[in-house]
């Protein structure tokens, strides 16, 4: 029970690894608020097994990148729990065009969703978090965005990380001494995001990587829990790998 009493908003909680911090947050004593954009089915799936195994927690629609979408999440999150203790901006969308195929669309999406979303959910957490003297935003980016050769391939992916991480270092001094803010970057994670991509692609990666194999969502949830409990409490504007060795610096 690490997060005993804690409130957590975490964004894109209806599947993959946002479904997994939600599942693990709950079961480590926090009340969990699982947003969702379309997946409406699996999102509540999701909070009837969390209440089976005594967790807490409601679902929300919003989409991440719409301003009033974000407010409306926060609004009813403190309707409900009348406070936020963590953030958990982990909603994202990779496109697999490559730079030359794709539409202007596919940078407008990938931008808006992965880096707006986290700023706005961030920006409208905030205040909060200062009034209560305590919060912790833990941004999901990826090791993509530390440019990784391999990954470099989804262009418009790779900035809105990068600009994840850059969102993380600036938001941690700002929001310092009560707010601290950091990143995971998780390597090849087994989600359907990553469904699609070409077996040739998918083994050359298992290939460069340390511990030969892809992770799984529970252990990007392992690093979740130790960003957003007490144990963590000297960290900030740290951007931790989850890769099993790919991508280290
Ligand atoms: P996923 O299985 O495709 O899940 C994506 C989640 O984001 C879904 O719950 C989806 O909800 C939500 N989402 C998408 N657009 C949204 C929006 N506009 N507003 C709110 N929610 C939205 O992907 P995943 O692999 O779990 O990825 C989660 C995060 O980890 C992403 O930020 C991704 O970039 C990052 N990541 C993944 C990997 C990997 O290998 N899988 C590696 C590095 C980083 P709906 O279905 O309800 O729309």
């Amino acid at each position: 029970m690490r997060l005993k009493g804690k409130v957590t908003i975490v964004t894109g909680a209806s599947r993959g690894i946002g479904a997994a911090i939600a599942r693990r947050f709950a079961r480590e004593g926090s009340k969990v608020v699982i947003n969702y954009n379309r997946s409406k089915a699996e999102a509540t799936k999701l909070l009837g097994e969390i209440r089976k195994a005594g967790g807490e927690g409601i679902v929300v629609k919003a989409d991440v990148s719409d301003p009033a979408d974000v407010k409306r999440l926060v609004k009813e999150t403190i309707e409900s729990y009348g406070r936020v203790d963590i953030l958990i901006n982990n909603a994202g969308v990779m496109f697999t065009q490559t730079f030359l195929e794709a539409d202007d669309d596919v940078w407008d999406r990938t931008i808006d969703v992965n880096l707006k979303g986290a700023y706005l959910c961030a920006k409208e957490v905030a205040p909060i978090m200062l009034k209560q003297k305590r919060g912790k935003i833990i941004n999901i980016s990826s090791n993509s965005g530390a440019y990784h050769p391999s990954a470099m391939r989804f262009v418009e992916y790779v900035v809105s990380k990068a600009g994840m991480n850059g969102l993380t270092k600036a938001l941690a001094l700002k929001l310092g001494p009560y707010i601290s803010v950091n990143a995971i970057l998780p390597g090849w994670i087994e989600t359907e995001m990553i469904a699609g991509i070409p077996s040739s692609t998918a083994q050359a990666i298992i290939e460069e990587t340390p511990l030969k194999r892809n992770g799984t969502p529970d252990e990007v949830a392992n690093a979740a829990v130790y960003l957003a409990s007490d144990e963590s409490d000297f960290v900030t504007g740290e951007l931790h790998m989850v890769t099993g060795g790919r991508g280290m610096h």
